[in-house]
């Protein structure tokens, strides 16, 4: 295809102790767009390789911990200015291992610079506070100090942009990394270690252990000596996470899963709602966790939405990541196609009508037709679990009140939009959507880098990712009591 680098099968290994270490077993990164096309074979680290790098970490901490404010300033900033001066190269690489449109890969790429600049301002913002003493004659002072090696757990569709907005605020605040990238996409992961590797870091300061997470990240997750455990994942890998947090009591937070609704009001401008229909519904697949797989719709708009949406997802260039003109990619890998072909015929079988797409073509690579239902309800199970995939329903509704009480009744909360003229219904919305992240009149997928990111429910566990609001997970706040006379 033009423009798509000549494939060259490489072995890329573990980055351990300031090491780049191979291991006996390794697996073959497939690109989903064709899966002829091998982007390299990846080393799976070892348990035991998972405890080296643990042990590692806790040395490096001590030895990063020391080093001063600007030198950590000029590191981040250095691979932010990397990532970004290579988000074209390394965002190819990137939708060329995880399938999503080039426009896309590369904007992740530029994003996940963007989140080592944010943080690098922030190591320059650590300033603690100062308080009189309830007792005379003593100074009370309050201070963040890093809480020392954490464990950075990511899924496959965000490689570069996940690793970035928990690693670049674990290096800001003063803390060593063991990195545990999701096996489908090791790519970015090497690229993101290589780039940091080449920075003035004390060796263990960050390392890279790809595997299952049956192996390595068991050993991570169970170690006794880590303080800290960062996740974003499915629900399921979140809970047993969290418990084997809990046994050694070690701090987490967990992203998790999610089933978002675009609701759109009678009063809505149909073209916008569209718009966001499918720019957050099939975007990237639908494999975000942002993305709106339940679109709520008022019945005196139900019909001319529905022609709206239909009209668009007809346009959609669905095809190769690496195409320029591609819209749409394949979905990441054969299970999640076989999922998706899953959750297609149980909709089906629910009583929920295809309306729009849902051809799979998976002679070459993993492609699928966003599709788009109606006449679903949200009791229906397509409307209950988390599909993550380019599927759509449309649940009915009389007005705006059956509505918020159809977004709301899941087990998620991570994102909920709305598209209206009504200001009145918009603030109401914003008030009592029950969601972490709020949209009006955008779409469900979309966030900034500078203010924090989460959910509620089973979305997420424990305290916000990104902005000002990350140092609460990264650090540990000490008290200090002086006599001062
Ligand atoms: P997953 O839970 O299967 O895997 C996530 C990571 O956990 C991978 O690196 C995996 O190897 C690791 N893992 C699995 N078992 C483990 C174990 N026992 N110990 C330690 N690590 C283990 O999720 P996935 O399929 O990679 O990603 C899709 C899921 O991620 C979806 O549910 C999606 O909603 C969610 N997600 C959530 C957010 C968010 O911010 N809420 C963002 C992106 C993705």
């Amino acid at each position: 295809m033009q423009g798509v680098k000549a494939v060259t099968q490489e072995r890329f290994n573990n980055f351990i102790n300031g090491e780049w270490l191979g291991s006996a077993e390794r697996v073959a990164n497939i690109n989903p767009s064709d899966t002829a096309d091998v982007l390299g074979e990846y080393a799976q680290a070892t348990a035991e390789q998972g405890r080296a790098a643990v042990a590692a970490a806790v040395t490096g901490q001590q030895a990063w911990q020391a080093t001063g404010l600007e030198h950590r300033y000029k590191v981040l900033m250095a691979i932010g200015d990397e990532l970004i001066a290579r988000s074209e190269e390394l965002g190819d690489q990137l939708s060329r291992e995880e399938g999503k449109p080039i426009a896309e890969g590369r904007g992740e790429v530029y994003r996940s610079g963007q989140f080592f600049h944010y943080f690098a301002a922030e190591v320059l913002r650590q300033v603690g506070d100062t308080a009189d003493s309830v007792r005379p004659g003593i100074e009370v002072e309050t201070r963040r100090e890093p809480m020392g090696t954490v464990v950075v757990i990511t899924p496959w569709n965000f490689p570069m942009a996940t690793a970035a907005w928990k690693i670049a605020p674990a290096l800001a605040f003063g803390n060593s990394v063991v990195f545990k990238p999701a096996n489908l996409v090791p790519a970015s992961a090497v690229s993101l270690t290589e780039i940091i590797s080449r920075q003035d870091l004390p060796p263990g300061t960050f390392n890279l252990v790809m595997g299952s997470g049956a192996e390595v990240g068991e050993a991570l997750i169970t170690s006794p000596d880590i303080d800290a455990i960062t996740f974003t994942g499915s629900l399921q890998t979140g809970r047993h996470i969290a418990m084997a947090a809990a046994a050694n009591l070690t701090k987490f937070q967990l992203e998790m899963g999610s089933k978002n609704a675009l609701v759109v009001l009678d009063d809505a401008d149909l073209d916008i709602a569209a718009d966001c229909a499918v720019n957050g519904a099939f975007f990237g697949s639908g494999q975000k966790c942002t993305a709106s797989s339940r679109l709520i719709v008022t019945a005196a708009v139900h019909d001319q939405f529905v022609e709206k949406v239909c009209e668009r997802m007809a346009q959609l260039q669905l095809g190769h990541a690496l195409d320029k003109t591609t819209q749409i990619g394949p979905v990441v890998d054969a299970s999640q196609l076989a999922q998706n072909r899953k959750y297609l015929e149980l909709a089906t079988s629910e009583g929920a009508q295809l309306v729009c797409g849902g051809e799979i073509d998976d002679s070459k690579g993993f492609y699928m037709q966003p599709a788009l239902f109606v006449n679903s309800t949200n009791d229906m199970t397509i409307n209950r679990d988390e599909v993550f995939g380019p599927i759509a329903c449309v649940i009915k509704v009389a007005d705006y009140e059956q509505a918020l009480a159809a977004l709301n009744d899941t087990q998620y909360g991570l994102t909920a939009g709305i598209v209206t003229r009504s200001l009145q219904e918009a603030t109401h919305f914003k008030r009592n959507a029950k969601t972490g992240c709020v949209m009006i009149n955008l779409p469900t997928a979309g966030t900034d880098y500078h203010v924090p990111f989460g959910g509620r429910k089973s979305s997420s566990f424990g305290s916000r990712e990104q902005g000002q609001y990350a140092v609460e997970f990264y650090t540990e706040i000490k008290t200090t009591y002086t006599r001062s006379a």
